[in-house]
This record gives C-alpha cells, sequence and structure tokens, in this order.
C-alpha cells in the first residue's frame, strides 16, 4: 500500500497540503497516522514480534554510541572537537572502549539474548491498534515515561549509594569511569541492567501508550542515557536548550560520576533540587565561551 522508495509513505501528506484542509486533517486525523499505516502494512511482523524492542535498543544503543566514539577518537588530533569536551584533558582509548565494549557483550549474551529469546518463545505477539496516537498524545507520553523513568531510577540510584552493600554489590562498577564516555552507560552490572530495562518496558505499559509511543520512547531513553555519558556539552544538547536549567543532562550526570554523592536523576532536576542532591556543575570550554559572551553583551547594553 505504502512504499517509501516511491514516496507514498508521504501521500495522504501531500493530499491535504493540496486539498489546503490541514486544519480539519489535524483536528479529525493523527499526522501520525500515514507513517503508522505504512509500518502496520509493511512490518506488520517485525512489529508484533517481542524481539523487536530488545533489537531497536540495542541498535540504537551501538549507533549513538559509535558515532560519539569516533569523536572521542578524533578529539585528540582535533581542537574543534575537544573545545565541546567536558574535559578536554581526558582522552578515551581504545583499552577503554574493548573493556567496556566486552562487558557490554557479555552483558548482552548472558542476561539480555535469553531474556529475549524466552519472551519471543512465551509471549504471544503484540496487537498493534489500527489507529495511530495523537501528535499530542504521543508527545504526552514520551515525556510522562521520562518523568517516570526518572523518579524511578532517582531513588533507586539513591538507595545504591547510600547503602554500602548495594553499592558495591550493584552500582560501584559504573562508578570506574571517573570522566564517562559513551560506552560506559551500560557499562553496568546485571541488576542495574535488568532494572533499567524493566522500567523502560513497563512504563509505557503503565501509562497506557500506543506502542508506537512506546517503542519511540524506548530509542529516545537509549539516546538520552548515551547523552548523559558522552563527556560533550555541545550548545544544541538538551540542557543546554531545556530553559530555566530543568534538564540535567550530561553535564550534570558527568559531575555524578566526580562526587557521587550529588546529581542521582538520570535526566531532569527536579528532584535533585527536591532532595539537596544538587550541585555546580563544570561546562566545556566552548559553552563557558559562548556564556562569558552572552554575559558582557548584555552587561553592555545595559
Ligand atoms: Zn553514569
Ligand atoms: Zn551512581
Amino acid at each position: 500500500m505504502y512504499s517509501v522508495g516511491s514516496s507514498r509513505v508521504f501521500d495522504p501528506y501531500v493530499q491535504v497540503i493540496q486539498n489546503a484542509n490541514i486544519t480539519q486533517y489535524i483536528w479529525t486525523k493523527s499526522l501520525l497516522q500515514p507513517l503508522w499505516d505504512y509500518l502496520r502494512s509493511q512490518h506488520q511482523d517485525a512489529l508484533r514480534s517481542p524481539l523487536f524492542p530488545v533489537v531497536i535498543s540495542v541498535s540504537t544503543y551501538f549507533a549513538v554510541c559509535t558515532f560519539y566514539m569516533i569523536l572521542d577518537l578524533l578529539a585528540p588530533r582535533c581542537p574543534l572537537i575537544r573545545r565541546y569536551k567536558i574535559h578536554p584533558e581526558q582522552h578515551v582509548t581504545w583499552e577503554d572502549i574493548f573493556k567496556t565494549l566486552w562487558h557490554t557483550g557479555y552483558n548482552h549474551l548472558i542476561y539480555v539474548f535469553p531474556a529475549a529469546v524466552g519472551q519471543w518463545y512465551w509471549r504471544p505477539p503484540i496487537p498493534l491498534q489500527e489507529e495511530a496516537p495523537l501528535v499530542s498524545e504521543f508527545l504526552i507520553g514520551i515525556l510522562g515515561c521520562t518523568i517516570l523513568f526518572d523518579f524511578q531510577y532517582y531513588f533507586w540510584h539513591m538507595m545504591h549509594h547510600k547503602v554500602r552493600w548495594l553499592y558495591t554489590t550493584f552500582h560501584a562498577i559504573h562508578h570506574e569511569y571517573y570522566a564517562p564516555f559513551s560506552w560506559s552507560t551500560q557499562y553496568l552490572s546485571a541488576w542495574e541492567l535488568v532494572s533499567v530495562g524493566f522500567w523502560t518496558t513497563i512504563d509505557p505499559i503503565i501509562l497506557q501508550c500506543h506502542c508506537l509511543t512506546g517503542f519511540t520512547f524506548m530509542v529516545f531513553n537509549i539516546w538520552i542515557s548515551v547523552d548523559d555519558h558522552s563527556g560533550y556539552d555541545f550548545p544544541w544538547a538538551l540542557h543546554n536548550l531545556i530553559p530555566f536549567g530543568l534538564w540535567g543532562g550530561t553535564v550534570k550526570h558527568d559531575v555524578h560520576h566526580q562526587k557521587p554523592q550529588s546529581h542521582f536523576a538520570p535526566f531532569f532536576s527536579h528532584w535533585d533540587w527536591l532532595c539537596g542532591t544538587h550541585c555546580e556543575c563544570k561546562r566545556s570550554p566552548a559553552v563557558l565561551e559562548m556564556q562569558t559572551k552572552r554575559r558582557k553583551a548584555s552587561e553592555d547594553q545595559n
């Protein structure tokens, strides 16, 4: 019915624009409907497979980590990239990459893969709704899942720092790196990996999200988790775009790896503010320069 090659997946959008009935369309149909119809008609079996969430999570993780790994390998010779690093003096070595990759591969082979096969064997295929979610439902769903995940991880994380036995048994491995880098995101104990995977799976179900919202949340969650550990403070990163410091992002999680009793929240800042675990952050030379220029410009205006 729809085919990307002949761009027929975009035909309903083109028709709406040609007929100039955009307002009516927005009120009566979801803008995601043509995309959802295309996915259902062309990739139904893949979408319904219990293995699908695992495949998209793992492939997103490897794709985002590889992107940052290329930056890390270029950074020592490229000052333009180094300017955006929170720790420009720290270089990621091949030894760090192999060590974290080996551990990630081991965790996936021993824990994630058998769990995925078990799901595939015992869980019936996921039913696919005919209607796509409204764009507002889709965005609110992703925001809701992110807020819920942030709450769950904050308290899990705080407990695993406050209780000595929990820290040494389950969480200390993740703190082997003082300055985190992309592949250290899933340098975790099996218990932490299972906890994080469980919330990512269960949160869209708790909030009764559409499965398109659920899949997108999984991809988004992996992306922001890797971004937290990337060690880069780009001006276009979420923590520099979302106002009032509401989003902690890379700069706050980076501080957590140096001051482990602060910044327990993975994404937002509100739990750290409310529970008094917030502290000052280190910025990249590029962002510091930008902030100084802005401050000078506003002082000159006054
Ligand atoms: Zn971390
Ligand atoms: Zn920690």
